[in-house]
């Protein structure tokens, strides 16, 4: 008689599922009509009803290497139509948050950030604790005499030091979670086929229009704060790399006049970020149905993205009409915000575009 395999379930995993606002899979009987309504689900590979009855069995470990949990783009098409109020769309994000912390590198950051409902004064403190500690050691806390640019404040030495060692530590944690995710995906399911390279191509042309998006209804308004976050963060990345040519390179000296082409790149960049931020507030403060329930984890990624905005915008404007202490300490703040920016990339919110970014490929790479 041919062996049945069992089904063992995860009471840890079901335990924390629940902590984290999935409790509602148990209520789905698989009607299906969430996979029937889903426009981002592949033909022949339907979801969220599959990912829904796995984890109202408990199954984690499956979870974890099944590539329609990053498709998802939580656009709530299924949610508002769900019968038994499962909301499926919340519930792939939940999953999605909990793959985030189980491939994280090192573990105990992945758990600081998943937990960041309890341990938020340390993600945002301890960098500006550690700014106000490098500033105090390098005698430059205080406003400068004649204050008038930023890098009185901060030398560029300083921003360099720790941006430097920061960003090889989150390629090198990125880089960690990302093999053990790709490793996952390849585990199951069909062969890949072709390159790596020439499916990543034609992945990064979607992800510069969000053209998935354009085939929602629930969540369309949130493409276009997506989008303009996406371009605004690009064009920021841009002119600060811009800038490092022009100071070294060229001799330039800060700050830019306003009609300077980086100048007037990185204003663009700080319009659009400010337009994407604003449409993603409007649309978290929306109705929860089409906008999705608002967890600790997707909180925190919006509220340090909005910060660095605001304080970003602030500083800016500050340095011309604020008195220069309230100016100096914004700045601060924002170099303290944009380092937990930095630093949680690969186990907050943020890392989706980590994550989604391979299931895109290896989606490709299966056909
Ligand atoms: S629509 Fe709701 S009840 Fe039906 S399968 Fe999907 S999650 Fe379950
Ligand atoms: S939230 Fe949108 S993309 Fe995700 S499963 Fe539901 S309908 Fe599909």
């Amino acid at each position: 008689m041919a062996t049945v395999p069992l089904i063992a379930p995860s009471e840890d995993f079901r335990r924390e599922l629940r902590r984290r606002g999935g409790e509602r899979a148990s209520r789905c009987y698989q009607c299906a009509t969430c996979s029937a309504v889903c426009e981002l689900a592949p033909e022949g590979r339907p979801f969220p009803r599959r990912q829904v009855l796995l984890a109202q069995w408990g199954q984690g470990d499956q979870l974890a290497t099944d590539p329609a949990v990053w498709l998802c783009h939580q656009c709530n098409d299924c949610t508002v139509r769900c019968p038994r109020d499962v909301r499926p769309g919340d519930l792939m994000q939940v999953v999605r948050a909990m793959v985030i912390e189980r491939l994280a590198a090192p573990a105990f950051l992945g758990r600081l950030v998943a937990n960041v409902r309890s341990t938020w004064p340390v993600v945002l403190g301890a960098p500006l604790l550690l700014w106000v500690l490098l500033l105090g050691l390098t005698g430059h806390l205080g406003v400068p005499p004649g204050f008038h640019a930023y890098d009185q404040l901060v030398p560029h030495w300083l921003i360099y030091s720790v941006f430097f060692p920061v960003a090889a530590f989150v390629l090198w944690a990125a880089w960690v979670s990302g093999r053990r995710f790709w490793t996952l995906l390849g585990s199951v399911g069909p062969p890949r086929k072709g390159s790596f390279l020439a499916s990543l191509v034609p992945v990064f042309g979607e992800i510069s229009t969000h053209g998935r998006f354009s085939n929602c209804e629930a969540g369309r308004p949130r493409r276009w704060g997506h989008l303009a976050l996406l371009w605004g963060f690009v064009g920021a990345a841009v002119t600060s790399g811009l800038l490092v040519v022009a100071l070294y390179g060229f001799g330039a000296q800060l700050p830019l006049p306003l009609d300077h082409p980086f100048k007037i790149l990185g204003n663009i960049s700080a319009v659009l970020l400010v337009v994407g931020g604003v449409i993603l507030l409007i649309n978290r403060l929306g109705d929860p149905q089409k906008t999705g329930a608002s967890t600790a984890f997707d909180r925190f990624f919006l509220t340090v993205v909005l910060l660095v905005i605001a304080t970003g915008v602030l500083a800016e404007v500050g340095r011309f009409f604020f008195p220069a202490a309230v100016a100096c300490s914004i700045y601060i703040v924002h170099l303290s915000v944009v380092l937990t920016l930095f630093v949680t990339f690969p186990y907050s919110k943020f890392a989706h575009m980590l994550y989604r970014t391979l299931a895109m490929v290896h989606e490709r790479m299966t056909g």
